[in-house]
């Protein structure tokens, strides 16, 4: 029988697929950390760059895991009103050292009172995470990383993360959320995948604006109530 799956479909299985094998692989690696630590400081020093590689190593292993584990199982999240602003400012918080590593600031725009939005508080997180962490990325020499939040009409919120990094071809914005997508040399490719799928999952859009050499605006629109999906 020829049974075709929809790409949405396959992304599902994908997904279900890449998070069941990164759980399993979350135990064996928790013990393989456990017991670096202990070799660590029994090691000569001579082999301290070896050690310092395995850790990298596996702090890189722990973030594609970690990135996987957030496409599983949707019935596990919880939908409660947030307060949209707050989730923001926490994150904007969580990455100012960061931010000061890299040279960059941060300028926010908050419309007052925005009403809340219905949404998986840790995930909203890790959206603006991801687009933020991209955003002062692609800023070596640092610069301004412009946060911007408003209503857009009377059922939507638009929330903008602007920075003058050196933009997107217009041939490789369709690439952007591509699984391993990335021109980075130790970039997973996997953080706008899952940022993507998070703000598909709340019923949102992602718009993305990029001058080649000037910067990127990505655009985050989402529904004040949560709508059924197709
Ligand atoms: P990673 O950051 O690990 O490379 P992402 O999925 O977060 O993976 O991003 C994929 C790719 O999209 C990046 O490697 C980069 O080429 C491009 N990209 C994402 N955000 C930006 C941005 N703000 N400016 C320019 N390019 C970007
Ligand atoms: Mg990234």
């Amino acid at each position: 029988m020829d049974v075709k799956l929809r790409k949405s479909d396959t992304l599902h299985v994908i997904g279900e697929l890449a998070a069941g094998i990164a759980h399993e692989i979350r135990n064996p690696m928790t013990a393989l950390k456990g017991f670096i630590q202990l070799l660590e400081d029994n090691i000569e020093e001579d082999y301290s760059m070896y050690f310092n590689i395995i850790t990298s190593e596996l702090q890189r292993i722990d973030s594609i895991i970690n990135e996987f584990l957030i496409l599983a199982k949707p019935q596990a999240v919880k939908f409660i009103e947030r307060d949209i602003t707050q989730i923001m400012e926490e994150t904007v918080k969580f990455l100012s050292a960061q931010a000061v590593l890299h040279n960059v600031q941060f300028q926010t725009y908050y419309e007052k009172d925005l009403p809340p939005i219905y949404c998986e508080q840790n995930q909203m997180k890790k959206v603006f995470i991801n687009l933020i962490k991209n955003a002062i990325e692609v800023m070596p020499k640092g610069g301004f990383v412009t946060i911007t939040m408003n209503s857009a009409s009377d059922e939507r919120i638009h929330i903008s993360i602007q920075d003058e990094g050196c933009g997107i071809p217009k041939d490789k914005i369709n690439k952007l959320g591509q699984p391993f997508y990335t021109t980075k040399e130790r970039g997973t490719g996997l953080g706008l995948m899952v940022t993507y799928k998070i703000v598909e999952e709340h019923a949102g859009t992602i718009e993305v604006e990029s001058e080649l050499g000037v910067g990127t605006n990505f655009h985050i629109y989402l529904p004040l109530r949560k709508k059924e999906r197709k």
